[in-house]
Parts: C-alpha cells; structure tokens; sequence
C-alpha cells in the first residue's frame, strides 16, 4: 500500500514539475525555427509540450501535446531499430558503424577506414540506413515505414507532403552524401529513390504525445507500455538505446550524455525524445533551435527533470528504478 502512494507521490511531483518547467521555460525565446525550407521557418515558434509515459503506461501531458509536427531526426532512430530487425547486425554494421563523429548532422564525414556511414543519427548514416528499406518502389518504401509507425502508435501517421516536396528540392548536401556513397559502395543504385524516401520518412507528422509512447516503448525493452505487443525486439533496443546515448544529439550528444545522462534522439522540427530503460520516455516539442539543432526549451526540460529526479543513467541514487 505505500509503496502504491509512493508511487502516486511521485507521478504528482513529476507532473507539478512538468507543469512549472512549461510555465517557466514558455517565456524563453532564444534559438529560432529552422529555416532551411519555408515550411518549417512558417511553424508558430511559440508552442510547447512535455509528455511522459512510464513503462506501465501512465502518461503525463503539459502543453500543446497533440500538436502535428514533422519528426524529422527522431525518425533516425527508428528506422536504424527497423533495419536491425529486418536485415541483422552484420549486415547493418557493414554499411553504417557506431562511432559519434563531432560533427554536424548534415557533415559529408564517411569512416573510410571500415567504407562505411560513422552512425545512424547523421544523415549520412540514415540515407544507408533509409537504402535498406525493403518495398518495390517508393510508395511501398513509405509504407513499410509508416507501418513501423503503426506499430508504436496504433495508426500509420500522415506525411505531411508539402514537407516532403521542400526537403527534396532542397536537398542537394544529402544527394551529395548519397551519390558519395553510391560511389563507395556503401548503397544500392537506387539512389534518387532513396533519397526521396530519405526526405519522406523526416516528414512524418506526429504530437509530442506520440513520442513519449514511442519513447516509453523503447524504454520498456520494444514492449508498447499500453498493447502489450513486442513492437520491436528487445537485443534491437538495446542497440537503438546505445547509439542514441552516443550520437543521438548530434555534437551535442558528449554534454548532453555528462549533464542530462538519458539516451535521447532530436530533430529539427523541435522534437526531442528521451529514454530511461526499464523507467519509461519523456517527450519535448518547442521549435526554436541552437545553432547545433537542438530544441533550446527542450534542453532546458531535460536538464532540470534530470537534475531534479536524479534521472541520469549512472547516478548511484536514482529513484526511478523499477520496483523501488
Ligand atoms: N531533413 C533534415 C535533413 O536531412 C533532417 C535533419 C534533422 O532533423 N537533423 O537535413
């Protein structure tokens, strides 16, 4: 019985926390929206959302949570833990290793030691990555993909397709990275399909609701918190959790790892989505950006409910351990 209204003591303090870090941190104004393409630049830079989902499934919303946004980045992330269950660890790691590069996202960095992408949080490593798409054409790509989606959010979401038309015609750094790779031999020859998929699978829309489930499911060892369902394998999670605490944030992903200390995965819509194994997600959503592309009020949240519930992954005092 205490321990079930300890349990319900912390669930409030964590909520009430969500709730004054959403108060406190909606006045900052710092960063600016990406702007890369008009569609994003257009976003009202002015929203903001905090979702949790612990592995049991209660869930925790401040803010504009059902708000649609392009997952650009974060979908990194789940299309590595696709390729890993479709084609096997040797083959993923022939084309795409693990090792963080320091550099931008957008970097045209190959490890050419092992002729491979360095990881598959930068765009180099997602084009090998997106090239392992299985389907005919790329409709039927997309539609793998937005049925891996379904998986976790029990609907396949919406492209949102004005998104995806800009990020094609804008894309020639990552044509580049593509073709130099197609050069390598590190992808097929189906190189403007690819990348089309590439530009398709960074325009999926979805809340900050959607990725504190997401989250919450990787967290909970590829068990969706709330179906039951095995959305992907366990020895698969284990690995998309380890590159996420590596590379995830882009050059950010070494401080990040020191101060904030969760596996975690942004992009440049204004996602991010962190992971506590075995404890459950939490999820951000706020589109203006530094200058490395990561959500500024975003950071902040992460920073402050780490700080305050000791979530980093090696503090010896976490309270968040299961059972406890
Ligand atoms: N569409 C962006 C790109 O390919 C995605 C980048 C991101 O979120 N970092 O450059």
């Amino acid at each position: 019985m205490s321990n079930l209204n300890e349990r319900e003591a912390r669930r409030a303090w964590f909520e009430a926390t969500c709730v004054d870090l959403h108060e406190r941190f909606g006045p900052l104004q710092d960063g600016e929206p990406a702007s890369y393409i008009p569609e994003l630049a257009a976003v009202d830079p002015d929203r903001f959302a905090i979702a949790a989902m612990t592995t049991d499934g209660e869930g925790i919303a401040v803010g504009d949570v059902d708000q649609p946004f392009t997952i650009q980045s974060i979908s990194k992330l789940l299309l590595y833990g696709l390729a890993l269950e479709t084609h096997g660890r040797d083959t993923v790691l022939e084309r795409v290793g693990v090792a963080p590069t320091g550099e931008p996202f957008n970097a045209i960095v190959l490890d050419d030691e092992a002729n491979r992408a360095p990881n598959p949080m930068v765009n180099a490593g997602a084009i090998a990555i997106t090239d392992l798409v299985v389907g005919a054409d790329v409709e039927e790509r997309i539609e793998t993909v937005r049925s891996m989606y379904e998986g976790y959010l029990g609907r396949k979401p919406e492209i949102d397709r004005d998104v995806w038309a800009s990020e094609r015609d804008t894309g020639n750094r990552n044509r580049a990275i593509a073709y130099l790779m197609l050069s390598r031999g590190i992808i097929d020859d189906r190189v403007e399909e690819t990348l089309d998929l590439y530009f398709g699978q960074c325009s999926v829309l979805v809340t900050t609701r959607d990725l504190a489930v997401i989250a919450a499911t990787i967290s909970n060892h590829g068990v969706h918190p709330i179906t039951g369902e095995q959305v992907v394998p366990a020895r698969v999670t284990r690995d998309m959790l380890t590159v996420a605490l590596t590379c995830g944030m882009y050059d950010y992903a070494g401080e990040w790892a020191f101060s904030v200390g969760i596996p975690a995965k942004s992009g440049v819509g204004g996602g991010i989505l962190g992971m506590l194994p075995g404890v459950g997600g939490v999820a951000t959503f706020s589109p203006r950006l530094d200058e490395i592309g990561n959500s500024v009020r975003g950071l902040r949240v992460f920073e402050e409910l780490s700080r305050e519930f000791e979530m980093h992954m090696f503090d010896p005092d976490r309270p968040w351990r299961r059972g406890t």
